[in-house]
């Protein structure tokens, strides 16, 4: 998906609007969409300023909901606009490697900063809970400072509710219904899945799995599967600097592109989307031919920003950012 060819096709439709001087007609507007996701970063633990680390923003309904909390996330969600950063309503991890929830501290300290004033709502698998009440002891100097002695910022900003789900666990906040699944992430255990469902919309997210049977059960019927993948070739050519075999357990804990495509060709989502790419150097055609061996359907490399609209159409464009 070529984000400025469509910008170019949206004001080539603009410009014949004009030219032909039409007076304008009342239409109704499309309906918005029933669910909106947004790749915050699509990246890995590598350190990249093009693709930052691992986390998804989920808009439904009035919910704001983040899928994982990767390096980045807290400038990603401030660029995208006014209350973005301090109005996330959940945060779901997928799991407690360290690229998944680097950001978590940032996004929820800045987020009380920035206005929140309700506790922020996170779940995950066993060690969620621990993880948050470690990290509040962490900042206890910053909270006690902000929330007693200098800003005064409310002190409902900055408090956690924090629950470790069970496998299989699903739970509805104001009509979003969010399940958790377990994933095949090798001996990183637990490691969830999750699946959103929204007026009759749905979007599952693989979190970081090898090829999961679980991920196909909760998937069917799915409008749009965001799943990770590893190209082993690009890997492997760190094997000039790094332990051979620790690069091949790496890739072991992974899905390679020929086999998501399996995954696509059995699930048949309306779009199929890769997010946390593994390594950040692997392009577009390092996935694609790959992934095209065994599935023909719809599928997005996913960037930065990408952002995928899902209602009688499923759109795709990168999303604009207001705050540099
Ligand atoms: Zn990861
Ligand atoms: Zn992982």
């Amino acid at each position: 998906m070529k984000p400025r060819r469509a910008t170019a096709l949206v004001a080539l439709v603009a410009a014949f609007h004009l030219r032909a001087g039409e007076p304008k007609k009342a239409t109704t507007p499309a309906p918005p969409p029933a669910i909106r996701v947004t790749l915050l970063g699509t990246g890995n633990p590598r350190p990249s300023m093009t693709r930052f680390g691992p986390s998804i923003l989920v808009e439904a309904g009035t919910k704001r909901i983040l899928v994982d909390a990767g390096r980045g996330a807290t400038q990603r969600l401030f660029s995208l606009g006014d209350g973005m950063l301090s109005g996330i309503d959940l945060v779901l991890l997928t799991h407690l490697h360290s690229d998944h929830v680097v950001g978590l501290p940032d996004l929820w300290l800045t987020g009380w900063i920035f206005g929140r004033e309700k506790p922020l709502l996170v779940r995950g698998p066993e060690g969620t809970a621990a993880m948050m009440s470690h990290l509040k002891a962490a900042y206890a100097f910053d909270i006690g400072i902000r929330r007693d002695v200098d800003e005064r910022f409310p002190a409902a900003g900055i408090e956690v509710d924090a629950v470790d789900l069970q496998s299989g666990a699903s739970f509805e906040l104001d009509g979003v219904k969010v399940t958790a699944f377990a994933v095949d992430h090798g001996v990183v255990k637990p490691a969830y899945g999750y699946r959103i469902d929204y007026a009759g919309r749905s979007v599952v997210f693989s979190g970081d799995t090898r090829p999961s049977r679980a991920l196909v059960e909760n998937a069917r019927g799915v409008d749009v599967l965001v799943h990770e993948v590893i190209v082993p070739s690009v890997e492997m050519m760190r094997s000039a600097v790094a332990d051979a075999t620790k690069i091949r357990s790496i890739i072991d804990h992974h899905t390679t592109p020929e086999d998501a495509g399996k995954i696509f060709a059995e699930v048949k989502p309306r779009l199929a989307v890769y997010s946390h790419i593994v390594p950040s150097p692997a392009a577009e055609k390092d996935l694609v031919g790959p992934t095209r061996k065994t599935y023909s359907g719809p599928l997005a490399v996913g960037y930065d920003l990408m952002s995928i609209s899902i209602g009688e159409k499923i759109t795709v464009e990168k999303r604009a950012v207001s705050v540099e």
